[in-house]
């Protein structure tokens, strides 16, 4: 038995998903000893080698996320409820909520949008994540994404002399591309005065959540460095967003809290081939090594299960994969995590965190689609939908979890 069972824990990874298929099961070269046992005995044996080897395997993902922007003070309700019934029962953790200005500042009310998120609504989606045991991580995008398509964001809107890129207009007709290459406005990160706005609302919001982790997105940033702006004009990209992370992550380390972004800015576009979304082409990129340790990242390939999160636990940060819309993806990052976890260095093998599943639309209508296709999943098997990704996702996530 004994040697039967080292045999088996010497397998990898793939090939016991393979022998959990039972399609080779029996012809498998590794199990050829079982060939010379009685029928009675293979399959007492099977058994008991199904059991003690995936208990032997047990491991579970420290990260089982999901993304989605907070729900309006309409919406709430039925949020918490998608909370209690979905998030909770299938087993994920971690909630990373966008609430940018979507919440009551106190410290800042210029800045909040209409009928915001108040604090009594922020208690109910706390209560149900202590409840089930869920990290809730609140977003709002510094840096970058100060503005979307034709519209300005609340905190240049109030404060225009924190716009990095001043002389490029907003359009009324916005387009992509366009001639100013604008996709989403930036706030100067060395202006003296915005990181007094900005981090009074992380802080407030962080209070409010009571949470340990505060998300700062820091995606997409195309402007940076801009060569008119008087203080980044000449300077070095890698260095102006290290310099902001490492900004946000000390001010958060102050109250024992940690940084979490997206990790395209840090990946090299043009090197990879990724390009210019998934990865930099203003080559901020080298600022992965200049960004503290302690920073989570979130690192999103929505196409292709590209396998940078090597790249980010190599150097020593910690990466969680995410998915979006196309089912096969998300389910592929979680079988390559199991994978990272198991081939990568003792050193190597806790930086690969878990998978998160993330939803660029409103709550509502993400909801919207996740009850109809949990109505009838037939209807909508083959298509490319968050929700189709979600319930797959975490399906299997359970499926692994259980026997790993
Ligand atoms: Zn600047």
């Amino acid at each position: 038995m004994l040697i039967v069972i080292f045999g088996f824990q010497n397998l990898d990874i793939p090939v016991i998903f393979d022998l959990l298929k039972f399609k080779n099961f029996i012809n498998h070269p590794n199990l050829l000893i079982m060939r010379t046992l009685s029928e009675k005995m293979k399959l007492l044996l099977s058994s008991l080698f199904l059991f003690l080897s995936f208990t032997s395997f047990s491991q579970d993902l420290p990260v089982k996320g999901f993304a989605i922007a907070a729900p309006n003070s309409d919406g709430l309700d039925r949020f918490v409820k998608f909370m209690e019934e979905e998030l909770g029962p299938r087993g994920i953790n971690t909630l990373v909520l966008r609430v940018d200005f979507n919440y009551a500042f106190q410290s800042h009310p210029e800045l909040q949008d209409e009928n915001p998120l108040t604090k009594g609504d922020v208690d109910k989606i706390k209560m149900a994540a202590k409840k089930h045991g869920i990290k809730v991580v609140p977003q709002i995008n510094l840096l970058g994404h100060q503005s979307w398509a034709g519209t300005l964001g609340n905190l240049l809107k109030e404060y225009p002399e924190f716009d990095e890129t001043p002389h490029v207009k907003m359009p009324e007709n916005y387009e992509w591309p366009n001639e100013d290459g604008l996709y989403c406005k930036s706030y100067c990160p060395l202006h003296p005065e915005v990181h007094e706005v900005v981090f009074a609302l992380v802080d407030e919001l962080c209070e409010a959540f009571e949470t340990s982790d505060f998300h700062a997105g820091m995606d997409e940033v195309f402007f940076i460095g801009d060569d008119k702006c008087p203080r980044c004009g000449g300077l070095d990209k890698a260095e102006l967003f290290a310099g902001e992370v490492t900004k946000i992550q000390n001010h958060l380390d102050l109250q024992g809290r940690r940084l979490w972004i997206w990790g395209d800015r840090l990946i090299d576009g043009k090197r990879t081939g990724i390009g210019m979304w998934e990865g930099s082409m203003n080559n901020t990129h080298r600022a992965i090594d200049l960004i503290p340790k302690e920073v989570m990242i979130c690192d999103w390939h929505y196409n292709s299960p590209i396998q940078t999160p090597v790249i980010f636990a190599a150097k020593g940060l910690d990466v969680i994969s995410c998915s979006w819309n196309k089912p096969q993806v998300g389910v592929q990052q979680l079988e390559d995590m199991v994978t990272f976890r198991n081939h990568n260095t003792s050193e190597m093998k806790d930086r690969f965190q878990g998978v998160m599943v993330t939803v660029w639309s409103g709550a509502d209508v993400f909801l919207d689609g996740l009850e109809k296709y949990l109505a009838d999943p037939s209807a909508e098997k083959e298509v490319d939908q968050p929700w189709v990704t979600f319930v797959e996702v975490f399906e299997k996530e359970n499926f692994v979890g259980l026997i790993w």
